[in-house]
């Protein structure tokens, strides 16, 4: 059975590539549009990882990833927080609010896939993940 990812993007364009980069690549794809249908599908579809953009309306990701690692429920679902503005700080931002890694567009299409799939093997074994990444 494949594997589940829930992609939470408010920008239709980069929301459709990632759905097409991520089913060719295998997996099954859940989409929302922003932070709070974002929360409400990670609770009713327990997805394995969760793409989440960082600017989106109604919720915005800091939030949805605060709120998904403080929820006994939805806290050991892997999130890659997904950024189009790359400041200084912004990194130990996202980590702060328990993202557990950090990619910034444009999206790459050749590392996501697999920077997904390293931190779903790293739930298996975070050391080996950590090899992988490097
Ligand atoms: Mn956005």
């Amino acid at each position: 059975m494949s594997q589940r990812i829930l992609i939470v993007e408010d920008n239709r364009a980069n929301r459709v590539l990632l759905r097409d980069l991520l089913e060719y690549h295998g997996y099954t794809v859940i989409l929302a549009t922003d932070g709070e249908e974002g929360i409400l599908l990670a609770h009713s579809e327990i997805p394995d990882l969760i793409l989440m953009d960082i600017q989106m309306p109604v919720m915005n990701g800091y939030s949805a990833i605060e709120q998904l690692k403080g929820d006994p429920e939805t806290r050991a679902i892997p999130i890659i927080a997904v950024t189009s503005f790359a400041m200084p700080g912004d990194e130990d931002r996202l980590m702060a609010a328990g993202a557990d890694m950090y990619i910034s567009k444009p999206i790459n299409t050749r590392d996501v896939p697999r920077l997904i799939n390293s931190l779903l093997k790293g739930r298996e074994s975070s050391e080996e993940s950590e090899n992988t990444l490097r």
